[in-house]
């Protein structure tokens, strides 16, 4: 499989832009409540990395919702397969995202959870393809805007594979 993914983002051009955007989201919750609430499964290497970028004290927390059925199209049918362990009631937010592609996950994702009336909620995703949005969803941290390809890699899985590898690489069927 993997002889199949041409790289797009080097470990070291990932590497760099997560320690930016670690210093950044310092910077934006310095002093305040936060719990880091990441969107399994893609998510966990970036998720790793941004959080030990992150000079603070918070929570993190895990959910997990279903929106690609194993294919290359989103359904736009979200089911909470694990929701939360931490109340972010009263406190703030931020939900961590591998890829923002339609937009329909996040957006049906940050509906269910405002509804827990934190006191703000933003996104932070590793990377957008802003071409393919289908809803409006406020993106507060992009890592890297990308053009309309399929990626693996860094989380990022094809049927379930490739999420292992180090870098973001498009997938040539
Ligand atoms: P959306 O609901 O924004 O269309 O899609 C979000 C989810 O679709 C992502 O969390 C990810 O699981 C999956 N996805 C979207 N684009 C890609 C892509 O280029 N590669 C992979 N591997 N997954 C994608």
């Amino acid at each position: 499989m993997r002889e199949r993914v041409t790289p797009l983002l080097s470990e070291a051009q990932i590497r760099t832009r997560v320690q930016e955007l670690g210093m950044q989201l310092s910077r934006e919750y310095a002093g305040k409540d936060l719990v880091v609430v990441g969107l399994l499964n893609g998510v966990f290497p970036f998720f790793a990395d941004l959080v030990r970028a992150m000079e603070l004290d918070f929570d993190v927390s895990f959910m997990q919702v279903a929106s690609y059925g194993g294919g290359m199209e989103s359904t736009g049918e979200v089911h909470i397969l694990k929701d939360l362990d931490r109340s972010i009631q009263g406190r703030h937010a931020l939900v961590v995202e591998d890829i923002v592609d339609t937009g329909l996950t996040l957006f049906k994702v940050s509906n269910l959870l405002k509804d827990r009336e934190p006191l703000s909620l933003k996104i932070c995703t590793l990377l957008d393809k802003p071409s393919r949005r289908k809803v409006e969803v406020p993106v507060d941290f992009i890592g890297f805007t990308i053009e309309d390809h399929f990626v693996v890699g860094y989380g990022l899985d094809l049927d379930g594979k490739l999420r292992n590898l180090p870098y973001v690489g498009v997938y040539q069927p």
